[in-house]
């Protein structure tokens, strides 16, 4: 069980270390299954949390790295959304202990309106959150969610989380062919969360959707006027030079220098 991987050059934090705490071999656990995900279809759909990777052997995996590699922020991303682990929190004070870095949380935000979740999320340095859709019912078709998350729910769980994150609180948006004519929609929410970043996407690591062309992309950045946005096609990239967990990153399908 490869529980820390890379590190990969992502985007937006550098040198980053990657930590999976649903760490399945096959398939994903997530909240969503998102028409673009890299990983394939969703293997389990629920918003159950559970212990997936006990602390203690995140710890474990984690001093056996250390040293060994440069990084420069380690990532809780991997095989699902790392908010259903229940031991989110304490994992993130331990591997912050462990490394000495600051830590990094990729999250689809669907399960930001639990307080028990915003607690742990609260733990880290940097929040990524997922922002896709103008509406339930593009929320639906894109993030096509486990039934029990509301598109409006999942707004206001953003929103109390930046309220009370005293870290940087980015939102991701993935634009694809079926969001791309509602980026001013996106935009007027994305003003109400207020993050400290705007990261502008589209998949292009293996996805099952084409991405948009970087014309499109910036098309789309112009409903972002006056906010902090950076997009994936603008980015520089970090260079690695030695990296861990190879049979993990192929499961990712981040083999080479890109976080998602
Ligand atoms: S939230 Fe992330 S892991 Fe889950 S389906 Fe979407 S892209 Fe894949």
């Amino acid at each position: 069980m490869e529980i820390v991987y890379g590190p990969v050059s992502s985007w937006r934090l550098g040198r980053s270390l990657g930590v999976d705490l649903i760490c399945q071999e096959k398939g994903k656990v997530c909240s969503f299954d998102c028409v673009y995900c890299s990983l394939g279809k969703t293997t389990e759909l629920t918003t159950k949390r559970r212990v997936f990777v006990p602390t203690e052997l995140v710890a474990r995996e984690l001093k056996k790295v250390m040293g060994k590699v440069e990084a420069d922020v380690v990532t809780f991303s991997g095989t699902g959304e790392p908010t259903l682990a229940q031991n989110l929190g304490e994992a993130i004070k331990v591997a912050r202990e462990i490394s000495g870095l600051p830590i990094a949380v990729l999250t689809n935000s669907s399960l930001m309106m639990r307080e028990d979740v915003r607690g742990n999320l609260a733990q880290a340095d940097i929040v990524i959150g997922q922002l896709d859709a103008p509406n339930e019912e593009l929320f639906k078709r894109i993030s096509r969610p486990h039934e029990k998350i509301v598109f409006k729910e999942v707004i206001e769980g953003m929103k109390k989380f930046r309220e009370g994150f005293k870290g940087k609180f980015a939102l991701e948006v993935m634009f694809v062919s079926e969001n791309k004519d509602f980026s001013k929609e996106i935009a007027a929410i994305a003003r109400t969360i207020k993050p400290d970043e705007v990261q502008i996407n589209t998949p292009i690591r293996p996805s099952p959707v084409r991405p948009l062309t970087p014309q499109e992309l910036d098309e789309v950045k112009k409903a972002f006027e006056g906010m902090n946005v950076q997009l994936v096609y603008e980015a520089k990239k970090a260079e690695v030079k030695k990296v861990v967990g190879l049979k993990k990153l192929r499961q990712l399908k981040r083999p080479s220098a890109t976080d998602r």
